[in-house]
Parts: C-alpha cells; sequence; structure tokens
C-alpha cells in the first residue's frame, strides 16, 4: 500500500510530519506481554507505521480475553493459538508493511538478552512485577527507555523510564507494590482502563521514536475510569540510593535462584523448560490413551481431569487446574518427562 496514503493523516499531525513519519518506519520497538495492553500497544504502534514490532507472549488465546484483548477473536481462542502469533497474524492483515516478529516466550534472565538487545524501546504489557523488575534491570543497564504500564479493575498506571534521567521503576517501587498484588483474575478489569493505559504508552512511545524528547511526561500518572481520579506523582529524578539506576546492582537479570516454575494466575502454573524441544505428534499419540488431546504448529493441550495442560514446543507447560506448583511438577514429570 501506498506510504503517503496509508500515513497521510499522521502526517498531517505537524509534530510528526514526514520526518517523523520515516523515523517511525525505522523503529524498532518491542513489547512484552501482549494480553490486554499488549494486545493495544501493537494494534496502536502497528497502525502507526513503526517499521518493526517484536512481541513476546507466554500465554495463548482464551475466551475469556475476549471481552479486552483487542487483537484476538474467537477463532483464536478455539484454536488456543499463542497470542504472540495471533497477534502476529492480525496485525498483517490490517500492515503487511512493517515487520511484525513473534516470540512466544516468557522472558526470562536467560533470553532477555536476545529478545531485548538489538530494540530501542520496550513496552511493558505484562501483568507481572517479576517480568517488570528484569524488564528494568535490563533496560537501565544498557540505557534503553521503556515505559510501565499497568491496569486493573477501572484503575491504570503508567511511567516513562529513560535511564540516566528519570526515575526507574526501582526508585518507585523497591519492592512488588502492595496495592498492584490485586489482579484482573481477582479484581476484574474494564477493558477502557486497559486500553486507556495503553494509548497514553503508545504515544509517549511515538515521541521516543522520533526522538521528541521534551513533550514526554516525567511522571507516574494513575487515573481511575470509573471515579475519574487522576494523580501525578513526579518520577523527574532517580531516587538516591536506588538499588537499580543508583548501585547498579541487576539482582534480576542474574535470575539465580529463579524458580524454574511459577504461578501465572487463573489457578495455573507454568513450568520453564526450554531444553526439551517437543515433537507434537509423538507427544499427541503417547497421552491419547490417558485423556483427551489436541495440536496445531504452536501448542499442543492434554486433558486429564481436573487438570488441561498446554505445551509448547520448546517444552514450556502451563498446567491449568491447580495452584499447587508439586501436583504441576509431577503431572509434568508424569506425562511430559522428568
Ligand atoms: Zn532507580
Amino acid at each position: 500500500m501506498d506510504f503517503a496514503e496509508r500515513y497521510s493523516r499522521q502526517v498531517l499531525f505537524a509534530p510528526i510530519g514526514e520526518a517523523g513519519q520515516r523515523k517511525l518506519a525505522q523503529a524498532r520497538i518491542a513489547i512484552v506481554g501482549c494480553g490486554a495492553t499488549g494486545s493495544a500497544l501493537a494494534s496502536l504502534l502497528a497502525r502507526a507505521g513503526v517499521g518493526h514490532l517484536r512481541i513476546i507472549d507466554r500465554d495463548y488465546v482464551e475466551p475469556s480475553n475476549l471481552q479486552r484483548q483487542v487483537l484476538f477473536d474467537e477463532a483464536d481462542a478455539a484454536e488456543s493459538l499463542p497470542k504472540a502469533i495471533a497477534a502476529a497474524r492480525k496485525i498483517a492483515a490490517f500492515n503487511s508493511d512493517i515487520t511484525v516478529e513473534p516470540h512466544a516466550a516468557d522472558l526470562t534472565p536467560d533470553n532477555v538478552e536476545d529478545l531485548l538487545a538489538d530494540v530501542e524501546i520496550v513496552l511493558d504489557g505484562t501483568d507481572n512485577f517479576e517480568t517488570r523488575y528484569l524488564i528494568n534491570d535490563f533496560a537501565v543497564d544498557r540505557g534503553v527507555p521503556w515505559i510501565y504500564a499497568a491496569g486493573v479493575a477501572s484503575y491504570a498506571v503508567t511511567m516513562n523510564v529513560l535511564p540516566g534521567e528519570t526515575a526507574c521503576l526501582a526508585c518507585v517501587f523497591p519492592d512488588s507494590p502492595k496495592g498492584m498484588v490485586e489482579t484482573c483474575d481477582t479484581s476484574g478489569i474494564l477493558n477502557s482502563a486497559v486500553n486507556f493505559v495503553a494509548s497514553i504508552a503508545a504515544t509517549e512511545a511515538l515521541k521516543l521514536a522520533i526522538g521528541v524528547r521534551d513533550q514526554l511526561r516525567r511522571t507516574l500518572l494513575s487515573y481511575d475510569v470509573w471515579t475519574n481520579d487522576l494523580a501525578t506523582v513526579s518520577a523527574d529524578k532517580p531516587r538516591p540510593g536506588c538499588r537499580a539506576c543508583g548501585k547498579r546492582d541487576f539482582v534480576h537479570l542474574e535470575g539465580q535462584g529463579r524458580p524454574h516454575i511459577s504461578m501465572c494466575g487463573r489457578n495455573s502454573v507454568q513450568i520453564h523448560e526450554r531444553e526439551r524441544p517437543i515433537d507434537f505428534d509423538e507427544m499427541s499419540q503417547r497421552l491419547a490413551p490417558h485423556g483427551p488431546v489436541k495440536h496445531n504448529e504452536f501448542v499442543l493441550r492434554f486433558w486429564r481431569e481436573p487438570y488441561e495442560l498446554t505445551l509448547f514446543p520448546d517444552g514450556r507447560a502451563i498446567i491449568k487446574g491447580t495452584t499447587d506448583t508439586a501436583i504441576a511438577r509431577s503431572l509434568y514429570a508424569r506425562y511430559v518427562g522428568s
């Protein structure tokens, strides 16, 4: 499609203009997590013409996602497509001129270098502080700007982290904030709250990509779309003595003692195996006598009441129906391998 025609309305916006639009076409941005916030970010930035988007997500599409995760549809949920793959397919249908690189993976200390080293901006579409602290440590260490964004219930919060200039995530939240421990699984979420925060973060990303740093917000912004309560807290300066940006102690990059098994919301447990490539055809035959099993090229599902096991080609698994890591580990050992 003709470049000038496609982006004509955005180029008319003077602060972007033709020069800005060309910069966007050269931009490389990673979106970590492609649920509600990540979908909205990816959709907005792909439509705006960001030339290279890397989408990293560990999960697959489920019916309960469709209320707010704007890139997915019923067919994606029926197929249990990995969100990264479904997102890339959907974007290709409305903007085939840009490059979208999907990674159906969990961002970990082991792969953070591979996945984030060659991008100029990192956007937060995650739902957990473990991954956000990993992004923060990596970004502060490398001097890469990133944008924190979170939503729960009717409430959304976002902050730009410009390493060396503004506060980082560990300046503001030295530990996981208690108030945000409630999750979408316990408190619900309004689709307008996540789309609001994604709109703010996507716009800040556009400014960063075209180099308009004087217009960037330098506060922690929170807004409740239900009560209309708005709050901003200055994040203009790093906090003296901050573990990450002050002392440069990047504990989350080391990943030592990081469990190979973790909770991932919704009454489920994730097992992070990485060195166990799985042949889905062979595995389906092996599992068939034990319960219903189906697979496509991206994911294999196996039902063993009351549990549901979702297996990815690299050996990673999400086990639904329990929060007990011992049960999850034993199901994995029994049906996949120990
Ligand atoms: Zn800091």
